[in-house]
């Protein structure tokens, strides 16, 4: 099986619990990086410098653009997002499977230079489920919930740029579909040349 660690995308709309999917995949599965990304945008209650986002000043995240020290970034509600180089690469390099969760826009720039990603979209089952959970939650204002749903409405719509949809049921067998989709990627033929390079002169040293 593929050692290379492999850079999955994992994107969704807001209220499809990918957040806390993410979380359940790494407790369960402590291997897998999560990058962390830059953003512009204020820190909610209880996120954390370094741990959630890398909180930056939109002048910082100008220098970090120029500095060409992003593999991608998008606007997304008013605020930039982006992926640092530094961590995918070195993670990468130590043959460390990679996650990025990103928005529609960035997934596909990370497609484009990285062909072999696998983009992965969490949904809800329905859109009406959607509606329940981003309601459900209180603290949102109506507009805020408007804004979320003209979000998705935009996202729906590059779903099918996407490799594999994950609909968000039952949260522990969300995880587990999810590592199993980043297992089976590994066993692809096309990641594991080497392997079969190998297995094809071995046998014609036999002949
Ligand atoms: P939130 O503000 O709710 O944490 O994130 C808003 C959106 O930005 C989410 O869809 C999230 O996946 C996306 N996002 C987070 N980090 C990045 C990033 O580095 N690049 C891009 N393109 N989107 C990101």
């Amino acid at each position: 099986m593929s050692k290379k660690g492999i850079l999955t995308v994992v994107s969704g709309f807001s209220g499809s619990g990918k957040g806390t999917v993410m979380s359940g995949l790494l407790k369960a599965h402590s291997e897998y990086a999560l990058s962390v990304s830059a953003t512009t945008r204020d820190p909610r209650p209880g996120e954390v410098h370094g741990v959630n986002y890398f909180f930056v000043s939109k002048e910082e995240f100008r220098e970090m653009i120029s500095g060409n020290a992003l593999y991608e970034y998008a606007e997304y509600s008013g605020n930039f997002y982006g992926t640092p180089k530094a961590y995918v690469d070195q993670c990468l390099s130590e043959g460390k499977d990679v996650i990025l969760e990103i928005e529609v826009q960035g997934a596909a720039k990370i497609k484009e230079q990285f062909p072999d990603t696998v983009l992965i979209f969490v949904t809800p089952p329905t859109v009406e489920e959607l509606l329940r959970r981003l309601t459900g939650r209180g603290s949102e204002s109506p507009e805020k919930i408007r804004e979320r749903m003209k979000n998705a409405v935009r996202e729906a719509g590059s779903m099918q740029i996407y490799d594999y949809i994950l609909v968000n049921d039952d949260l522990d067998e969300c995880v587990e579909a999810l590592h199993g989709i980043i297992s089976a990627e590994h066993r692809r033929a096309c990641r594991n040349r080497q392997l079969i390079d190998t297995i094809t002169e071995e046998f014609e040293m036999i002949r």
